[in-house]
């Protein structure tokens, strides 16, 4: 089944004269979790607003389930994107918040409402769905935010460094809860971070990128005892 697959060809991007993706070709099965990593500026947010429709490729081709959606409209792609930084709408209530997207979509008030109220379960939400965002903490708000992708029900998930902005210990726990909701909802991921130690242990494939080019895919097990080249092994931390 295609459903949740993602599929890079030959994925090239330029701005004006600097060429930021390099050529890129990769295979996402359904239901992975696939980690992006690599040092700043490398590429990472670049190749998944390219997933995401943000960004249009200078060459190659972008496919989810069985489309073409190389040059498709973002909100055509049956994806949802949480961002690093994000903005919950103050004067609406949490419930508000999850269902609004689906509101504007023209979905009927008792099925926002029970997407809602499932989103709200899966995330631990279900006790805050009154609450205004100012009333709740940063974990929660990131929550929120989730929230607001899964009643979507999007086909694949794409993550920019989500926890980046919240404190060691939040950051800790949220990686947790990122890590069930996977295993809940079984849907395709895409996670990108910098954070090696996150990649290690959200992934089910971790994609090492490095000046707009893979260096390795692989299970963060094959990375950590079969690095491809030295940079892998000094990204990684393994001792090779
Ligand atoms: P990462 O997320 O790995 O830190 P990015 O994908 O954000 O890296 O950026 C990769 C490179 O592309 C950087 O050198 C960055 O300055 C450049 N870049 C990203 N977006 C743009 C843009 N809109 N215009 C020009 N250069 C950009
Ligand atoms: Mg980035």
């Amino acid at each position: 089944m295609a459903k949740g697959r993602v599929q890079l060809r030959g994925i090239v991007k330029s701005f004006g004269a600097v060429d930021v993706i390099k050529g890129v070709d990769l295979d996402i099965a359904p239901g992975e979790l696939t980690v992006f990593v690599g040092p700043s500026g490398c590429g990472k947010s670049t190749l998944l607003r390219l997933v995401s429709g943000l960004e249009l490729p200078t060459g190659g081709s972008i496919t989810i389930g069985d489309r073409d959606v190389t040059l498709a409209h973002p909100a055509k792609r049956g994806i949802a994107m949480v961002f690093q930084s994000y903005a919950l709408y103050p004067h609406m209530s949490v419930a508000d918040n999850m269902g609004f997207g689906l509101k504007i979509a023209g979905v009927p008030k008792a099925e926002i409402r029970a997407r809602v109220a499932q989103a709200a379960d899966i995330l631990q939400l279900s006790h805050l769905l009154d609450r205004k965002p100012r009333a709740l903490s940063g974990g929660q708000r990131q929550r929120v935010a989730i929230g607001r992708c899964i009643v979507r029900e999007p086909e694949v998930f794409l993550f920019d460094e989500p926890l980046s902005n919240l404190d060691a210990a939040l950051r800790g726990q949220m990686r947790v809860e990122i890590a069930r909701l996977h295993a809940n909802l079984g849907a395709t991921m895409i996670y990108v971070t910098h954070d090696q130690v996150e990649a290690m242990t959200l992934a089910s494939r971790i994609v090492v990128l490095n000046a707009g080019r893979i260096e390795q895919v692989g299970a963060p097990i094959e990375l950590y005892r079969n690095p491809a080249n030295l940079f892998v092994a000094g990204f990684i931390g393994s001792p090779q």
